[in-house]
């Protein structure tokens, strides 16, 4: 399997190609939408994957707290995966890089990150969030990714691994540059 690594406090973070619904870590994340209800790609992948009790407990959210906002993040189990938890954040739409999407962007690897410490995950695992149906350039997006990662390690010292797993070559070659950099 094409990998890569590096190691920042006691945490590593890592690069994988393939695909996220198949991690065996305590959490992979849900490049969500704001419905919560479902969608393509990464979310529709999951949800057939991890089976109804996820979009059970996404309606359940919905209900109390209504939509996830870009930017935001809300965990569920992780129904029929090896992954013990989901967790849904929801990236920014690109619309040409005026409306704050780099910030929104960061803050949904952040928030999901804060969430995995406050559920103990040792391992969490992320897709590329925003850069497919939501038409985030990706070289932008995977500097942002692995800069977000970096800063949350140097400032949490708990031993675990932030894993990035990337469904394509080019996705993947794209966060390696940002890792290298
Ligand atoms: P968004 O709406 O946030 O752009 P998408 O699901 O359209 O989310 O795409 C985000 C990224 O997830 C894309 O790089 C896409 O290729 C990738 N992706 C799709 N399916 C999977 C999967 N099963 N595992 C990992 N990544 C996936």
């Amino acid at each position: 399997m094409t990998s890569k690594s590096c190691k920042v406090n006691a945490t590593e973070i890592s690069l994988v190609r393939g695909d996220i619904t198949r991690q065996d870590v305590g959490a992979i994340v849900n490049a969500a939408n704001s419905s919560l209800l479902g969608g393509g790609g990464v979310d529709g992948a999951i949800h057939r994957a991890g089976g109804p009790a996820i979009l059970d407990e996404c309606k359940q959210i919905l209900a109390i707290q209504g939509k996830c906002r870009a930017g935001e993040a809300v965990i569920t189990g992780g129904g029929n995966l090896k992954a013990k938890f989901v967790i849904h954040t929801v990236g920014p739409i690109w619309r040409g890089g005026a409306s704050n999407e780099e910030k929104t962007l960061a803050s949904a690897y952040n928030q999901s990150l804060l969430l995995a410490e406050q559920y103990e995950v040792k391992t969490v695992a992320f897709p590329s969030i925003s850069t497919g149906a939501y038409g985030f350039p990706i070289d932008k997006a995977a500097r942002i990714a692995v800069a977000v990662a970096r800063e949350f390690c140097s400032g949490h010292n708990s031993r675990g691994e932030i894993r990035f797993v990337l469904f394509d070559d080019r996705t993947y070659e794209f966060f390696k540059s940002a890792l290298d950099e």
